[in-house]
């Protein structure tokens, strides 16, 4: 992208690591924040920023790490993208916060507004373009606004249990949604982040996502569906007390599963013919991460609320839900939200679509099918590399010690993740056994490249360490 050629940190060769990890100025940082912060958070490796720009992040002794994270796929544009930073820097000097649940402005009202006008609709399969300017029933979607993503599934939540006077929900084992109590009620990803918070919000039952890795041979990875409506809507439960089921279009914290390409359609269908509704989790999977502004396009699947965050405005906090109007008929004061849409993250927000409608999310496809094809050969010289998936720029590399049982390699990715990290590549895991490739959309051939040169030799140095 032109606006970081001219910059410090493009101009030097990236990655570059001039001190043991972490240098002085990181160490005594990490001290001073350790001492305070909750011990719940889980930093990876010891990596304290200063600053960053597109891919680059730079740390507090001069190093500089080719960020394959963005923030856990947050910084779409890049880190301070100049448009997103101006926008910002504009806005802050005109109104700071208003609280648009109880008055109006201008950002609010026309981010809602291109919202509704992006709302992936139902299409042919991978077509070309699935949205048009002006939809004929974009007038009729309306948004809500939150903080987090968290906070965006717990407002659909809400939402459908409104819409439909029905209580229960469906989610999938390995999803993730977010932490506060009603998400982490449908977030069955890792037991880790349950123990000891139950109990939960009740009637939420789990079923498999289907993984076609792990599927044994000649098994069929959607049995899931027919174990929801031969076993559970026949024996468990009646489908008409289901209000809603939630799913990410690809499978984020759970390990960037890729489903196969009928699930989709076939939940929806489902979906349709018992009244439940179809809520799309892309809080990880929107935004062009994809290569298309929302995941479900790849399938042609329009859903029923569609719950966002994470790069919907470049870093700053912002989440969203968008549902036709006769789904989003809650009256006045059944939900609102102090900070939500808040008018610095609008702005970014609106420069952030724009910047992916331009440009990103067509880098995000061609550089993510780039990537994807080097790391099928890496996986050609690497036999700990089992499987390679992904869409765009969400692209997940499992791990296993042996291709034939599969066996998960977990502490083999941790120590890949460790190696990367010290060669200055920034990755994080996903799943039990998988590296997840998820960086700004902004990244170049050259970046891309980069990566997988860092990669190949920490796999190779994990594999001479074991011989
Ligand atoms: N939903 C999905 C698919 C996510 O990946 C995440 C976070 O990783 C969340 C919800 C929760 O978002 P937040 O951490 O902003 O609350």
């Amino acid at each position: 992208m032109d606006y970081m050629k001219t910059s410090a940190t493009t101009q030097t060769s990236v990655p570059s690591i001039r001190t043991p990890l972490p240098g002085p100025r990181a160490r005594a940082l990490i001290e001073a924040d350790e001492r305070f912060t909750s011990p719940s958070y889980t930093r990876v490796y010891p990596l304290a920023v200063k600053r960053g720009e597109g891919a680059v992040i730079e740390d507090l002794d001069g190093n500089l790490f080719l960020d394959f994270t963005a923030g856990i796929a947050v910084c779409a544009t890049g880190h301070c993208h100049p448009r997103v930073v101006a926008a910002v820097r504009e806005q802050a000097g005109k109104l700071l916060h208003m609280s648009g649940t109880d008055f109006y402005y201008e950002p609010q009202a026309e981010l809602a507004r291109k919202l509704a006008e992006i709302f992936p609709a139902a299409s042919v399969p991978d077509a070309q373009s699935v949205r048009v300017a002006s939809p004929p029933g974009s007038a009729s979607r309306r948004v809500f606004f939150t903080n987090s993503g968290a906070e965006a599934v717990e407002a659909a939540f809400k939402l459908a249990r409104w819409n439909t006077k029905r209580k229960r929900i469906i989610a999938f084992y390995g999803a993730f949604h977010g932490r506060t109590m009603g998400a982490l009620s449908l977030t069955a990803s890792k037991t880790g982040q349950r123990r000891g918070f139950g109990p939960f919000v009740p009637e939420v039952t789990h079923i498999d996502y289907p993984d076609p890795y792990r599927t044994p041979d000649g098994a069929d990875p959607l049995a899931t569906l027919d174990h929801l409506e031969r076993q559970l809507f026949a024996r468990a439960f009646p489908p008409e007390e289901v209000a809603a089921v939630f799913v990410e279009p690809i499978q984020g914290e759970g390990g960037y599963i890729v489903p196969p390409p009928e699930f989709h359609r076939r939940l929806k269908s489902l979906c349709e013919k018992h009244g439940i509704l179809y809520v799309a989790d892309e809080v990880q999977t929107g935004m062009g991460r994809t290569g298309k502004m929302f995941a479900l396009e790849h399938w042609g699947v329009e859903p029923d609320i569609l719950c966002l965050a994470k790069g919907i405005a470049s870093g700053l906090p912002l989440g969203a839900i968008v549902a036709r109007g006769d789904i989003m008929d809650w009256p006045p004061g059944s939900h609102a939200s102090t900070f939500g849409g808040n008018p610095l993250s609008c702005v970014a927000a609106i420069e952030t679509i724009r910047l992916i409608e331009e440009e990103l999310m067509a880098n995000s496809a061609a550089i993510g099918d780039h990537l994807l094809s080097e790391l099928r050969a890496l996986a050609g010289r690497h036999a700990i590399i089992g499987d390679v998936r992904g869409k765009g720029l969400m692209i997940g590399v499992e791990l296993v010690r042996d291709r034939e049982t599969k066996e998960r390699a977990t502490t083999e990715r941790n120590d890949v993740v460790q190696r990367c990290f010290r060669k200055g590549l920034l990755l994080l895991g996903c799943g039990e056994n998988s590296i997840r490739l998820c960086p700004p959309l902004v990244i170049d051939r050259a970046q891309a490249d980069t990566a997988i040169r860092i990669l190949d030799e920490a796999l190779s140095e994990l594999a001479a360490a074991a011989a």
